[in-house]
């Protein structure tokens, strides 16, 4: 896409995914500066808060900035853990599991924590082996443990629509969980639940090798970056677990709750596509 008003147009549809007020464009000539799209709110007296990007990082009028950027746009360096591989030598079998397919078998089989009580199925994770983007939540919810799939449902709608957004689709990117079966109620997992359950996790990310991992919310960001900081303190850094980039925003629950927190998400997700490249 080269033609400017078709980038911006492209824009706001992926504002329009994110919940972004209504901008509507003319179809007349461009207006204002050369490649500036001409806007114009979408009715009478209402704000043009989608003006394009503005104050987001390596953004542009008529840029959709799903592009990289240079490396000088990004937010400076955060926290870096790198937690000591598993011993090849144990009868441990998570580290020795040769594939995704085999860390699902063991979490089916698993366990190792209370949280197998009250599970109907196991949600170990989805997506391909050499996914370039690998997203963590917190843990499986009820339509989650219903189905054995990560992130569906409404929280999972807006997932899917957040990574259009950047034009990721859900199917190249692997999705899967600080634990693999649901608390109850919903509630946050437990310290020891998250301790028995992480391997899993940490040899599922060696074997993707993402290059950048997404963590949304609290919990995925605290785990991965060993860490008490809050989510708003581990926002706008790139983090590195293992020498990966970790980006940390809002699990998309969150923003249903709260439609403020879209924004920032949407500032977050643009830094991990812009690491991606
Ligand atoms: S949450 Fe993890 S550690 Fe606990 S039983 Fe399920 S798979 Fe095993």
């Amino acid at each position: 896409m080269s033609d400017g008003r078709a980038l911006a147009r492209a824009f706001l549809e992926q504002q329009r995914l994110l919940g972004g007020d209504p901008v509507i464009l003319p179809d007349g000539a461009t207006q204002g500066a050369p490649g500036t799209p001409g806007l114009r709110p979408g009715s009478v007296g209402a704000q043009a808060t989608a003006t394009p990007t503005s104050g987001t990082p390596g953004a542009s009028s008529g840029n959709t900035s799903a592009r990289p950027a240079p490396a000088a746009d990004l937010p400076p360096p955060g926290l870096s853990f790198d937690p000591p591989g598993g011993d090849l030598f144990s009868n441990d079998p998570i580290p020795q599991a040769p594939s995704l397919a085999a860390i699902a078998q063991l979490v089916a089989a698993c366990t190792t924590c209370r949280l197998c009580e009250g599970r109907r199925h196991t949600v170990p994770g989805e997506g391909p082996g050499d996914a370039q983007l690998l997203v963590v939540g917190e843990g499986p919810g009820r339509v989650e443990d219903e189905t054995g799939r990560p992130f569906v449902g409404p929280a999972g709608e807006l997932l899917t629509k957040i990574l259009a957004a950047i034009e990721l689709p859900r199917e190249r990117v692997f999705i899967c969980n600080i634990v693999k079966c649901r608390p109850p109620e919903n509630r946050q997992p437990q310290y020891d639940e998250i301790a028995a359950c992480v391997p899993y996790l940490f040899r599922q990310i060696e074997i993707v090798k993402p290059k950048v991992i997404l963590a949304m919310g609290g919990t995925a960001a605290q785990t991965l970056l060993n860490t008490k900081q809050s989510l708003g303190a581990l926002r706008n850094q790139v983090h590195r677990f293992r020498g990966t980039p970790v980006i940390v925003t809002y699990h998309p629950a969150a923003l249903l709750r709260n439609p403020n927190w879209k924004k920032p998400t949407w500032d977050d997700v643009r830094i991990a596509r812009r690491l991606i490249g």
